[in-house]
């Protein structure tokens, strides 16, 4: 039977990817397959989220995964199922270790995926956004395994497979590895990641001094939401470690609120999944206004008070 082998090290990209590789692969009598460690809690649930079959690595969560050492493990399981597809979450590591594992097999690999399905004679397509987001390619990879990156919250994981559980245990010895890693520094994150954000308040350069964030902080509690930037304001300025947009985060809530961004083509690259887009900004001119649902025209300073104004008044009514 064929195979396509999934791994994340992160259980909801996991669940998320076998879902997605469940239903694509069903109809066609494909098994999907993941790889996880063993310390995994939760492992018996991968088989409601779609797996068929679950590759147990010893120690993987001590092994301190680099891009060489991933592909190793990668190589193992592959040589022995000879998957139709390999399908990795889109972190660093996993893109290099997919290229490595695309230039081992001389096969193809198509990174960032935003969907794929199987085709009839078995092949993988896949769909990814070019042009900074501007528009979208249709590739097939004809080798095997066809490798694929996808980034976390592509599909939903969906709870409803009631497939038998099996596990095979697999040991891996990995051999030095050219890579040295010398010192890791944990980036400090705010809040919980972007990426999951429900409601986010995304600034940009018309605000015009640190403090003026407080006020984005207020009116994103009163909404409970998360507060983010455009690249320049945390990149150039620093007040943030993390930005929106083609070289920051690609975020998807359910509403995006741009305050003082002007909507760069970068930017609303990293935007793309949002449900609502709501844009405030003095000019009208401003791209973010034509990619934005709603669009309030005017200057963020007065804006910005009055809805934290009606906010706080509607909340006292609510509690009356
Ligand atoms: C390779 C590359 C990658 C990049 N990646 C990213 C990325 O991932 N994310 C990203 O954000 N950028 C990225 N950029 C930068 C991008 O091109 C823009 O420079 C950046 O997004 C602009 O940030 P901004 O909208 O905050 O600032 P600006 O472009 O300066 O816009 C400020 C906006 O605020 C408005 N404004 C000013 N004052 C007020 C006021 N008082 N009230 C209301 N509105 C006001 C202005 O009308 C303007 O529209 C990248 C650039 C390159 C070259």
């Amino acid at each position: 039977m064929e195979e396509i082998l999934i791994y994340s090290e992160d259980y909801t990209t996991l669940c998320e990817l076998l879902s997605k590789g469940k239903s694509e692969a069903e109809e066609k009598n494909i098994k999907v397959s993941a790889i996880c460690s063993e310390k995994l809690d939760e492992v018996e649930k991968l088989f409601k989220y779609g797996a068929d079959k679950v590759y147990m690595i010893k120690d993987l969560n001590e092994l301190n995964l680099n891009p060489e050492k991933l592909t190793a493990i990668l190589q193992k399981i592959i040589s022995n199922i000879k998957p139709i597809a390999v399908i990795l979450d889109s972190t660093k590591n996993n893109r290099e270790a997919a290229a490595r594992i695309a230039a081992k097999y001389k096969t193809g690999c198509i990174t960032d995926c935003i969907n794929f399905k199987i085709e009839e004679n078995g092949e993988l397509s896949a769909e990814r956004m070019v042009y900074a987001s501007k528009a979208i390619a249709f590739e097939k990879i004809k080798g095997k395994p066809a490798v694929l990156t996808i980034p976390r919250r592509s599909f939903k994981a969906e709870m409803k497979w009631n497939n038998p559980v099996e596990i095979e245990e697999v040991e891996v010895r990995i051999e030095k590895t050219s890579i040295k890693v010398l010192k890791t520094d944990v980036k400090k994150l705010e809040g919980k990641p972007l990426e999951e954000a429900e409601i986010l308040i995304v600034l940009g350069r018309g605000v015009k001094r640190k403090e003026d964030c407080n006020m984005i902080e207020e009116l994103a509690e009163l909404l409970k939401g998360q507060v983010s930037c455009s690249r320049p304001i945390a990149a150039d300025l620093k007040w943030f470690n993390e930005w929106v947009g083609l070289s920051g985060h690609k975020v998807k809530p359910k509403l995006y609120i741009g305050i003082g961004v002007s909507g760069a083509i970068q930017h609303l690259a990293g935007i793309q999944g949002a449900k609502i887009i709501v844009a405030i900004n003095k000019d009208s001119e401003a791209p973010i206004i034509s990619a934005a649902d709603y669009a309030i025209i005017g200057d963020l300073y007065q804006v910005i008070p009055k809805l934290i104004e009606n906010l706080r008044k509607r909340k006292a009514e609510q509690y009356k």
